[in-house]
C-alpha cells in the first residue's frame, strides 16, 4: 500500500456491516481455492505424487478467525474480522502476507496460503504456507486508526504467531510501517527478557526496524529476473519493448522501476482508480513518487485517461497483472495483444482466462514462481534477525537473482521432463519435495 493513510475518517469505513449493495450483485464468487486445488490434482497426476500426500495438503492445517473491537476517531467502537490461515508448517515455519482488503474472506485466505506453501516449497526454502488479513478498506481510515486496527488484531492473534511458528509479512492494503506495529505489538506481548528474538516475527519490516535492505523492491525484482531469463531463451532484448501494467503497489510500481531501467516503457498502467496510457511511455519513477503521495494514479498529469476495457486491448510486448485474482478471464485474455504475461500478483488469470491466452499461444510466467521474490528476501531478513546481521543490498541481490534463476532452471526442466505448462512444473517441483519430506519422516504417529 504505497500511499499516505492519514486523512479523514470516512463515513464508508468498511467493516463487518458492509452493505451488500457495494458489491456487485450479480458477480458469482470466484472459487479462488477451488482454483488452486485443481492446479494441485494435476501436479500431482504428472509427478506421480501418492494421493494421501494431496489430501493432506488439499486443507490447511489451521483456521483462525479472530473478532476484534477498535475504537474510531470519531469515538465509535468497530467489530474487526481477522484471518490467520495456516497451510502447512511440514517443512518449517507458516510463512506469507496479511493482506487489508474489503473482500478479504476465509477461501481466498486458505488459496493464498496454499500458494504460500507451494511458493516456499518451490524457492527451497525453510518455511511452509500461511495467509491472512483483514476484512476492511485499509484507504478508509485514518492513520492512527490503521495503527490501531494492526495492533488489536496483531493482539488478538496472540501466540498463534512467531519467529519460529508463523511470520507475517505485508501484502495488498500492509506495508513496512503496517509491519513495524505489528512488530511492537508482538514484542510488547512476550515479556522483556524474550523481546529481541521477537525480531523475526514478522518480515518486510522498515530497515531501522530490523527489515532487510532490498526486500521492499524484492517481488518486483525476482520478476524483472524471471522475466530476463525467459527474454534470453527468446533471444528477445528487452531494450526498447513496452509493457502494461495493472495495479502499481509494491510489486507493479518496483517491477516498472526496474524493467524501465532495462529500457522497457510503461506505456499503461491501471489501478483501483482507474487506467491511464501514454504511447510515449511514462516516467515510471516519477509515477511511483505521485502513488507514493497521492495513494493512487488518479489525477497523474502525464497520460490520458481510459477505460479498463482499453487497457486490456493496447498493444505492448509485456503485461504484468499486480494487483489481484482473477483479472483476466476469457474477455481480457482475448483482448491481450502482447508477447507475454507475468504475473506479479497471486491468481492474476482465471482459469478460463488461461485456456485463452494458451490458446492464443502467449505464455505465462506463473505467479509461484514469477512473484517468489518476496518472500525469498523475506526469508534473509528473518536470518539476518535471527543472527544479528545486516547485509548489504549487494549480497542480498546477489543471492536473490541465483535464487530466481535456480528456481527457473528447475521448473523448466520439470516442464520439459514431465512435459507440462511452467505453472503446473511450478506445482510439480514444489509438491515433490512436500511428498519427498513426507515420505522421509513419515506421518505422525
Ligand atoms: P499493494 O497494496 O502495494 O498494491 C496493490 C495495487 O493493486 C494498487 O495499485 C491498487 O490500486 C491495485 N488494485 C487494487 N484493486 C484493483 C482493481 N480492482 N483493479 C486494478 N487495480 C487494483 O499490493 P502489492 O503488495 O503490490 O500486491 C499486489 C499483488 O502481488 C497481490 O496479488 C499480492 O498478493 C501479490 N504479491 C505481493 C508481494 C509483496 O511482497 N508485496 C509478494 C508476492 C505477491
Amino acid at each position: 500500500m504505497n500511499e499516505p493513510v492519514s486523512g479523514p475518517p470516512s463515513s464508508s469505513t468498511f467493516d463487518e456491516r458492509m452493505p451488500m449493495s457495494m458489491k456487485a450483485p450479480s458477480a458469482p464468487r470466484y472459487d479462488f481455492f477451488g482454483v488452486i486445488q485443481r492446479y494441485l490434482d494435476e501436479a500431482a497426476k504428472v509427478s506421480a505424487v501418492p494421493e494421501h500426500i494431496t489430501t493432506i495438503l488439499s486443507q490447511p492445517k489451521n483456521e483462525i478467525i479472530v473478532h476484534f473491537p477498535v475504537r474510531m476517531d470519531n469515538g465509535e467502537w468497530r467489530l474487526f474480522k481477522g484471518y490467520r490461515i495456516q497451510h502447512s508448517n511440514i517443512i518449517g515455519p507458516y510463512k506469507g502476507g496479511m493482506r487489508y482488503h474489503q473482500d478479504v474472506g476465509l477461501d481466498d485466505c486458505k488459496a493464498l496460503a496454499s500458494m504460500m506453501t507451494w511458493k516456499c516449497s518451490l524457492m527451497n526454502l525453510p518455511f511452509g504456507g500461511g495467509k491472512g488479513g483483514i476484512k476492511f478498506n485499509p484507504r478508509s481510515v485514518s492513520r492512527a486508526e490503521l495503527a490501531r486496527i494492526t495492533r488489536r488484531f496483531f493482539h488478538s492473534l496472540g501466540s498463534n504467531i512467531g519467529p519460529t511458528y508463523d511470520i507475517p509479512a505485508p501484502d495488498v492494503g500492509t506495508n513496512a510501517q503496517v509491519m513495524a506495529w505489528a512488530l511492537d505489538t508482538y514484542m510488547n506481548g512476550v515479556g522483556i527478557p524474550l523481546k529481541q528474538d521477537a525480531l523475526g516475527v514478522v518480515t518486510g519490516k522498515p530497515v531501522a526496524s530490523g527489515g532487510t535492505l532490498g526486500r521492499e523492491k524484492a517481488t518486483g525484482q525476482g520478476l524483472v529476473h524471471c522475466i530476463r531469463e525467459w527474454a534470453e531463451r527468446q533471444r528477445l532484448d528487452l531494450q526498447g519493448k513496452k509493457m502494461l501494467v495493472q495495479g502499481f503497489g509494491n510489486v507493479g510500481s518496483n517491477a516498472a522501476v526496474l524493467l524501465s531501467r532495462m529500457g522497457v516503457s510503461c506505456i499503461a498502467v491501471g489501478d483501483h482508480a482507474g487506467y491511464l496510457h501514454n504511447p510515449e511511455g511514462f516516467n515510471v519513477h516519477r509515477l511511483k513518487q505521485y502513488v507514493e503521495q497521492h495513494g493512487s494514479i488518479a489525477g497523474y498529469p502525464a497520460g490520458q485517461k481510459i477505460s479498463r476495457e482499453e487497457f486490456f486491448g493496447i498493444s505492448a510486448d509485456i503485461f504484468i497483472p499486480a494487483a489481484l485474482e482473477n483479472q483476466i478471464g476469457p474477455a481480457e485474455a482475448e483482448a491481450l495483444n502482447v508477447q507475454l504475461v507475468a504475473e506479479g500478483a497471486n491468481g492474476p488469470c482465471s482459469p478460463e482466462g488461461e485456456a485463452v491466452l494458451k490458446r492464443r499461444g502467449i505464455p505465462i510466467l506463473p505467479d509461484v514462481l514469477a512473484n517468489a521474490g518476496g518472500v525469498t528476501v523475506s526469508y534473509y531478513e528473518w536470518v539476518q534477525n535471527r543472527r544479528s546481521e545486516q547485509w548489504t543490498l549487494e549480497e542480498v541481490d546477489e543471492k536473490l537473482e541465483f535464487a530466481m534463476k535456480d528456481a527457473y532452471d528447475r521448473v523448466e526442466r520439470f516442464g520439459r521432463a514431465h512435459n507440462c505448462d511452467f505453472r503446473i512444473a511450478c506445482y510439480g517441483v514444489a509438491l515433490s519435495r512436500l511428498a519427498q519430506v513426507y515420505s522421509e519422516r513419515e506421518i505422525f504417529p
